[in-house]
């Protein structure tokens, strides 16, 4: 934090309120709280045009604004300055929409204590300045208000709430690999992050894109934190990458980048510490190459160090098709609950990566028609539906399904706006938001691919009734067969493909059924039903071990 003082403008109309709040304020020294005080939203948005503040402490009922619009209409004029906002008991909702629409933090009027003021005053200022100097990214933003929409609901131990918010531990890394010319050394950034290390060792995957940045690996960490305390993992969230887009390597230097990768984290990976698995841009083979680099380091084979690897090498049946498989048994779990028959449906697969054509296989064994499909190159739409395997053959043989004739060509927008019963997008994030979410025609929407809503989507789904498989959930299957893959490698045993699969239905089905219970009784859409389940496991432990010293 850069500065030991912090100047507050209080916009409340309640004189024995502002009172109040000032003469805590006033009594704070460590840092200063110098404080300027104004009735209504109109001179608190004069106030701010003319002076500078770090931080407001927003009343949401004044005379001239009441409601969330006071909150929106500060926001559209004073977007740079963190909110806190101040709220009644009776009034919890407004300040969850607050929370959901941006605001940092809030706080109830009658329980308010200057400690307390002090805290959540000096966290805003903090958490912004910390996530657009250090963090800043679109997913980490979605990640921290889905956590705080949640976090409000169960009413969450405050200090559990902030640690939560970041994760516990974090490399940044500049790494060199030499290009195949051997004269040229390419520098490029990667990172690894583990969020929360209290569950046991943490688990994440490792993507290489062009967009990999801390705030989007922090992001990715957290979610996997909740995924693997929903599915009941004795893992914490973790998640790794480096900026760079994979297409334009070499194997040869694929390998050279991935190797010395691994060698740059080699101390806080391990099989007891965290566990790396393939994700966006990565594969069995960059499994392999990370399994092999840490067993050279170490002077013994390990292949529990990773999972995802070909089986070959200790890698489980069922790993590579296992989220795509697993993003289906919830499509299932759905559409028994809507009453569809799969059989009679159509669906369309946004990617068609190894989560995108897994899924899309497993639903053409239902017998559901694909009618579109869609990779980096852009998207295809058939009425009649498509070949899974076809197409699986002919990107295998081409690379992407640039030039698949015997189809129309869409753009991958056209595509999420195509009228069918299943959604699944299985490529990357921030694909439905509030510029697409009026338009999107689906029944159920089930993400496989991490983050592809925004909050604000989220709110527009929500009111049109369409039946979203949040991420953390839907996705789960890799992670979990990943758990499947780490007990076997520990125990040197093999499960069969069935024993994989029934076991990884099991455990998503019970997950589907509980967040569904969850949604019902306390009246939330199923993606703060999911998130309340994976956080409420992870505060229990948390709560349970205690606090070193
Ligand atoms: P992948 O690299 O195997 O495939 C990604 C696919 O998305 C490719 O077909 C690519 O062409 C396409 N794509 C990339 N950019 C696109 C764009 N701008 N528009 C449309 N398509 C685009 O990756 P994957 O492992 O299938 O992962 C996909 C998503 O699923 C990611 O969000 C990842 O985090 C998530 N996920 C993956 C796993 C896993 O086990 N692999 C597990 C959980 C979640």
């Amino acid at each position: 934090m850069p500065d030991s003082v912090i100047r507050v403008l209080l916009i409340e109309d309640n004189p024995l309120h502002a009172r109040m709040l000032r003469g805590f304020l006033e009594s704070l020294t460590t840092p200063a709280f110098p404080v300027s005080w104004e009735g209504s939203l109109t001179s608190g948005l004069n106030r701010a045009a003319e002076e500078d503040f770090d931080v407001v402490l927003l009343d949401l009922v004044l005379p001239d604004s009441r409601g969330l619009d006071t909150f929106l209409r500060w926001k559209a004029n004073a977007p740079q300055i963190p909110v806190v906002v101040l709220t009644g008991l009776d009034d919890m909702a407004l300040a969850t929409r607050a929370v959901e629409n941006g605001a940092q933090d809030y706080l109830l009027k009658n329980q308010i204590t200057a400690a307390l003021l002090s805290r959540s005053l000096r966290y805003a200022v903090e958490r912004v300045w910390a996530r657009s100097e250090e963090w800043d990214s679109p997913m980490f933003r979605v990640a921290h208000q889905q956590f705080l929409k949640a976090a409000q609901f169960m009413g969450l131990d405050d200090n559990i709430r902030q640690r939560l918010l970041f994760p516990q531990r974090t490399q940044v890394l500049s790494l060199p690999f030499r290009r195949d010319g051997y004269d040229q050394v390419e520098t490029v950034f990667g990172y690894r992050v583990q969020h929360v290390l209290t569950m046991g060792p943490t688990k994440g995957g490792v993507r290489y894109h062009p967009s990999v940045s801390l705030g989007e690996v922090a992001a990715l960490a957290m979610w996997m934190t909740w995924k693997c305390a929903l599915m009941g993992l004795p893992y914490g969230g973790a998640k790794g990458g480096v900026r760079i887009d994979p297409r334009g390597l070499s194997r040869q230097e694929l390998q050279r980048l991935t190797r010395r990768y691994t060698s740059e984290i080699i101390h806080i990976i391990g099989p007891d510490k965290d566990i790396p698995a393939p994700d966006l841009g990565t594969n069995a083979q960059v499994m392999a190459w990370m399994m092999d680099t840490y067993s050279e380091q170490v002077g013994h084979t390990v292949p529990e160090v990773v999972t995802g690897k070909p089986v070959v090498l200790g890698g489980s049946v069922g790993r590579k098709e296992a989220t795509g498989q697993g993003v289906i048994f919830m499509v299932e779990e759905a559409a028994k609950h809507l009453g569809m028959d799969l059989s009679k449906s159509t669906a369309v697969i946004q990617g068609f990566g190894n989560v995108g054509s897994h899924a899309a296989h497993f639903l053409e064994e239902l017998d559901t028609t694909i009618i579109g499909i869609s990779d980096v190159s852009g998207g295809l739409y058939n009425d009649k539906g498509f070949d899974i395997e076809e197409l699986r053959q002919y990107t295998a043989e081409n690379g992407s399904l640039e030039g698949y004739s015997e189809c129309d060509r869409i753009s991958n927008s056209e595509l999420l706006e195509l009228s069918c019963d299943i959604l699944v997008p299985a490529a990357i994030e921030n694909q439905i938001t509030a510029g697409n979410a009026d338009r999107i025609q689906c029944k159920i929407l089930a993400e496989g691919a991490n983050g592809p809503t925004t909050t604000e989507a989220d709110e527009i789904l929500n009111e049109r009734d369409i039946f979203v498989v949040p991420d953390i959930l839907a996705n789960a299957g890799g992670v979990t067969v990943s758990y499947f893959e780490w007990v076997q490698g520990t125990q040197n045993y093999m499960w069969t493909l069935d024993e994989i699969n029934s076991r990884l239905r099991k455990i998503m089905t019970r997950a589907f059924h509980e967040v569904l219970h969850r949604a019902d009784r306390d009246d939330l859409d199923l993606r703060t039903a999911s998130l309340i389940q994976g956080i409420e496991r992870v505060t229990k432990a948390k709560l349970k071990r205690g606090l070193f010293p």
